[in-house]
């Protein structure tokens, strides 16, 4: 199973893709991850990419190609993958493309996470993670129980750099203005799916399965 998940910043990619990926046992690839671990560990692509993420802006595709041609060579990809945050404009889609068919592995389904820009806002300027399990929460729709958790363990609820709203607002308009126009490039080629990703996790997550069945 060899997936792209497109949607804007919040629509929940990365929650349905742990899910799926538990599921499944095929590795979510998180290009949103891979530059935040570049940055934590200091080295100097991470500290270039640093201020181009905290302002909300694109890594350019030149950079984001050597990363994900290194990932998709990676063992662990051969029973298939789940692409979070990749490709993000129209020339990073061509480059997956013909490195997909250079590995003769094309792709199966690319899954639009349609969600309205206000439950995006909620969703971005609510997210925290949690500094001991990693589990993403909200501070408008998690309960108080799950935050508690976190917290009374020891945890600390961590807000991203770039979820305040003057940078959601900068991510929100790239993603329109760059991202968006792949929606028609994989309806082109029959690959499109659209999933309406407003409501539960769970829910979501069964819209998800039928769309990938
Ligand atoms: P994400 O966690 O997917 O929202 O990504 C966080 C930030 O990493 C984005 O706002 C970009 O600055 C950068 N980034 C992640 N994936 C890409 C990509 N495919 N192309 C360019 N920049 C990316």
């Amino acid at each position: 199973m060899r997936i792209v998940l497109i949607g804007a910043p919040g629509s929940g990619k990365g929650t349905q893709a742990k899910k799926l990926m538990a599921d499944r046992n095929i590795p979510q690839i998180s290009t949103g991850d891979m530059l935040r671990e570049a940055v934590a560990a200091g080295t100097r692509f991470g500290q270039q990419a640093k201020s181009i993420m905290e302002a909300g802006n694109l890594v350019s595709d030149d950079i984001m190609l050597g990363i994900i041609s290194e990932r998709l060579a990676q063992p662990d990809v051969a029973e298939g993958f789940i692409l979070d945050g990749f490709p993000r404009t129209g020339q990073q889609a061509l480059d997956l493309e013909e490195l997909l068919d250079q590995l003769g592995t094309p792709l199966d389904t690319a899954i639009l996470m349609d969600v309205d820009s206000e439950v995006l806002m909620k969703r971005l300027t609510g997210r925290r993670t949690c500094s001991l399990t990693g589990k993403l929460l909200n501070v408008y729709f998690s309960t108080q129980a799950e935050l508690d958790e976190c917290t009374n363990a020891g945890g600390e609820l961590i807000h991203r750099e770039d979820d305040n709203e003057e940078v959601i607002r900068t991510r929100l308009d790239v993603y329109r203005q760059q991202t968006e126009p792949l929606v028609e490039f994989y309806a082109r080629r029959n690959q499109l799916k659209t999933i309406d990703a407003d409501g539960s996790i769970d829910a979501i997550y069964e819209r998800m399965l039928e769309a990938v069945s």
